[in-house]
């Protein structure tokens, strides 16, 4: 047996999900067996001393398990043992204000691994603004399992801070890359992924429509602006089959608003502004943790704002 230090195996474990929260479907059997082996041990002491150390790794995990299907193994073995912890932990006493579980996870999972390296070792400096017993305290380690179950079944603990589903954060990075120039291990054809943008507008749902246009419309800007024209053409044709379907399906009569406020000009901020509307959670998501340069809710879901935008990007995929 090799002599290492409970800190040093608990930074590998933390690098091991923090490279699966990264790299989502890079290595699917790796995670398999790391959200199990951490499921196991969370449902076997789920008020234990190190109850917040595997409930944080299932948070970090939450990227990796939107790619599962609901009846795989790993998702039901995270959410039994999240379950247990909320059971477990979630009436303890405590006198603190607020707890980190509160914040705007989207922000937050990009800083949890350094988090979980600094609690699991007293000897590195604690660099997080919100205090260490924060973090360990029961109702935040109880927070934490309950946002892990609000991911893997919408409902089943709706009073954790809204965040965007991670099937929508996946498609979200997926095409973020793109538009930045570079493209995620798991883009393999550029055209391929954007072609989703058409196809998911093309089945948007009523309440999925203003969202699903944004997102198609950040698409046919950056294919007006990047793409190869020849090799552009079936996808700039799906994109304004997809427009014309959801002209039709708008309402644009005279609505309340004075004026609207424009998409963001930046294509991926656009993007993101129609990845959040377009689902309940992640509409919710985006009203209680606003962008400066994210127009409100109310009016970049108007139907005659959507309507123009539609119609806009259809004259400009045709005009090309
Ligand atoms: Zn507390
Ligand atoms: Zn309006």
């Amino acid at each position: 047996m090799t002599d290492r230090s409970s800190a040093e195996r608990a930074d590998e474990l933390v690098d091991a999900w923090d490279e699966m929260r990264e790299y989502v479907d890079h290595e699917p059997q790796t995670y398999e067996r790391l959200v199990v082996g951490c499921a196991r041990k969370l449902a076997a002491d789920p008020s234990g001393p190190l109850a917040y150390s595997w409930t944080l790794g299932l948070v970090l995990a939450l990227p990796y398990l939107a790619t599962r299907k609901p009846e795989d193994g790993d998702v039901g073995a995270a959410f039994d043992a999240a379950q247990a912890v909320d059971r477990a932990l979630r009436d303890a006493h405590c006198t603190h204000q607020g707890h980190p579980f509160q914040s705007d996870l989207e922000g937050e999972l990009g800083n949890m691994a350094d988090v979980l390296r600094e609690l699991a070792d007293n000897g590195r400096r604690w660099t997080d603004l919100r205090p260490r017993d924060a973090w360990l305290c029961p109702r935040n380690v109880a927070g934490h399992a309950r946002v892990v179950m609000e991911s893997l079944r919408p409902g089943s603990a709706d009073d954790v801070p809204p965040f965007l589903p991670f099937e929508d954060r996946y498609e979200l990075e997926g095409l973020t890359a793109i538009m930045e120039g570079y493209p995620l291990a798991r883009t393999f054809d550029v055209a391929w992924d954007l072609s989703f943008a058409a196809s998911a507008l093309q089945e948007a749902a009523d309440d999925e429509l203003a969202g699903r246009v944004f997102v198609a419309t950040s698409v046919a800007w950056y294919v007006e602006a990047e793409a190869d024209d020849a090799d552009a053409q079936e996808l700039v044709d799906e994109l304004a089959g997809a427009f014309e379907r959801a002209i039709g399906l708008l309402d644009d009569g005279p609505c309340p608003h004075g004026a609207h406020p424009d998409l963001p000009i930046d294509t991926t901020e656009a993007l993101w502004v129609g990845m959040h509307l377009a689902s309940a959670r992640g509409r919710a998501a985006y009203e209680k943790w606003p962008e400066p340069w994210a127009p409100p809710l109310d009016t970049a879901l108007c139907p005659a704002f959507v309507a123009v935008t539609a119609r806009d990007s259809l004259t400009r995929l045709r005009n090309d």
